[in-house]
């Protein structure tokens, strides 16, 4: 069996004994498996880091925004085959995969911006003859940990803006589909990157462990679920890092009553089904505001469903693919199996799906819940899954009310035709990313992804203008030069 294994210094090499098999979900078979790096491995890599960042800190960021330029060249050149890669390990549809890589891209372009976002803050004459500046520099060397769900996308968040702001960095991605972003880190390496800058480690909990402890580790940014995102983030700043940390999500849809109903059910089923339910910013909970409504809502949702194909994600024709494992498709399906006991409405069930052909994938039909409460397991966990909850509420005051007392808070969207309910929604709601008539309220790359609540642990959001504040530290320089002569007597009070 060949194993994928990790790039350190620019090499690819070997290291840890243990191995674990990864599988091609729409097939359940595996043919490969992927080195777990053991914490003499990570500290290679960490060593290389930190060897490579005193002259790639030295480097000119135009210098290395232009290895970005050329990067972002090379992704759009592999597009087909990153994006076959990402299909064969996670599952999604290869359309699904190829938005995916082009979120990533974006990030790739905004990094090309770093002469720009690093020029820093200047006064002249801050005081008499006394001029003050600050200015952004690296912190070292920093770790980006990353989740199955996007293995392109996410540490294309991270990454590129580290480096482009003189960090260098080891990558530790999820251990469940390695093989795209060790493709991607190859062709940043073509792109020019020089050798340690980027350092990539394949591991799980014994990787992230040594990077959380490691004194020579500055920074760690983290996407996963909650309870590792709040693991990481207390580990990693107790041992003095700067941490931001992403995690979980469940996020709600408000229907009002004056919604325009063909565009919430079109919306609501690319947003809740797209990617077999395994986005952090899919929509997995509905509040219809009135019985009415609600009706209309779940009849539509019904009817729509019908027309959705599932099966392998090779196949563009298919719109949803398989989950992530075997035991990630049990776990869903136990979820679907309490909401029935506790009483919900399961419209359409998607268990018990087999796909011709792929008998032994990790298929699951999508399913959608009516009369869901606060307090049953299909609402108040994250599933991650194809599930739909619909939740049916008075008032929109009472919709809100439902989603501020949820423990995450990463997306949310109203759907309505009235602009003050929206504005009145966007303003007072409890979450980092609102979408009006919009159901994946994604921020574009200029701008920065952040949940709040249990969605988000640390101050800065991911990517966009708060990477460049995550991975710079501010320093500030006041300076004069005395002049003719003149000097001045000790001063024992601040100047009035
Ligand atoms: P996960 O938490 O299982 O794994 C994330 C990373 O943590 C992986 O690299 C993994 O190797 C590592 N890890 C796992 N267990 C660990 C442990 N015990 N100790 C230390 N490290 C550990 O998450 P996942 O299943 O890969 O991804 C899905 C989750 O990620 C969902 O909860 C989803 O909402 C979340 N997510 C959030 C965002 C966001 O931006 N907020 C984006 C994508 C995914």
């Amino acid at each position: 069996m060949t194993s994928i294994g990790h790039i350190i210094n620019g090499e690819a090499v070997s290291g840890g004994t243990r191995r674990q098999a990864i599988y091609n979900p729409a097939t359940g078979s595996s043919s490969y498996d992927v080195e777990l790096a053991d914490k003499a491995t990570v500290e290679l890599a960490i060593q290389a880091a930190q060897e490579a960042f005193p002259a790639w800190r030295n480097t000119p960021p135009l210098k290395r925004a232009r290895v970005m330029y050329k990067f972002k060249e090379l992704l759009e050149a592999h597009a087909d085959e990153i994006c076959a890669l990402i299909t064969a390990e996670h599952g999604k549809v290869l359309n699904d995969a190829l938005g995916e890589l082009q979120r990533g891209i974006e990030n790739v372009e905004y990094a090309t911006a770093a002469p720009e976002l690093l020029k820093g803050e200047h006064s002249k004459n801050a005081g008499p003859a006394i001029d003050s500046w600050s200015e952004f520099q690296p912190l070292g060397v920093v770790a980006a940990i990353t989740p199955f769900n996007f293995p392109a996308m996410v540490p294309l968040w991270m990454w590129p803006m580290a480096v482009v702001c003189g960090n260098t960095v080891v990558l530790k991605p999820s251990e469940r589909d390695p093989s795209s972003v060790k493709r991607i880190v190859e062709l940043a390496q073509e792109a020019g990157l020089p050798k340690g800058v980027l350092n990539l480690v394949n591991g799980d909990k014994e990787s992230v462990d040594t990077l959380l402890t490691d004194p020579r580790i500055q920074a760690v940014s983290f996407v996963g679920s909650t309870p590792i995102a709040e693991y990481v983030y207390s580990e990693g700043t107790r041992h003095g890092k700067r941490v931001q940390a992403l995690g979980g999500a469940k996020n709600h849809a408000i229907v009002m009553p004056d919604a325009d109903m063909d565009n919430v059910i079109s919306s609501l089923i690319g947003a809740a089904y797209g990617s077999c339910g395994e986005r952090c910013m899919a929509i997995s909970v509905a509040v219809a505001v009135g019985d009415a409504c609600a009706d209309q809502l779940v009849n539509g949702l019904k009817a729509a469903m019908a027309n959705i194909k599932t099966g392998v994600g090779s196949d563009n024709s298919n719109d949803m693919g398989p989950l992530i494992t075997g035991a990630h498709r049990n776990k869903v399906q136990g979820y679907v199996d309490a909401g029935v006991a506790a009483g919900a409405e399961l419209v359409v069930d998607g268990r018990g799906l087999t796909v011709p052909g792929h008998e032994h994938g990790y298929f699951l039909g999508p399913c959608l819940f009516d009369k869901v409460s606060t307090e049953m397991s299909i609402y108040t966990d994250e599933i991650f899954g194809p599930v739909l909850c619909v939740v049916r509420a008075k008032s929109m005051q009472e919709a809100m009310d439902i989603i501020n007392a949820h423990e995450y808070g990463n997306g949310t969207c109203i759907f309505t035709r009235d602009g003050e309910a929206a504005r009145y929604f966007s303003d007072h709601i409890q979450v980092g990313m609102v979408g009006i008539n919009i159901p994946l309220p994604v921020p574009m790359a200029f701008h920065s992804f952040g949940g709040w609540k249990r969605s988000l642990f640390g101050d800065l959001s991911a990517y966009g203008p708060d990477a460049v504040r995550f991975y710079t530290r501010r320093k500030t320089i006041t300076q004069r030069w005395p002049a003719g002569g003149l000097r001045e007597s000790a001063q024992f009070s601040f100047p009035s």
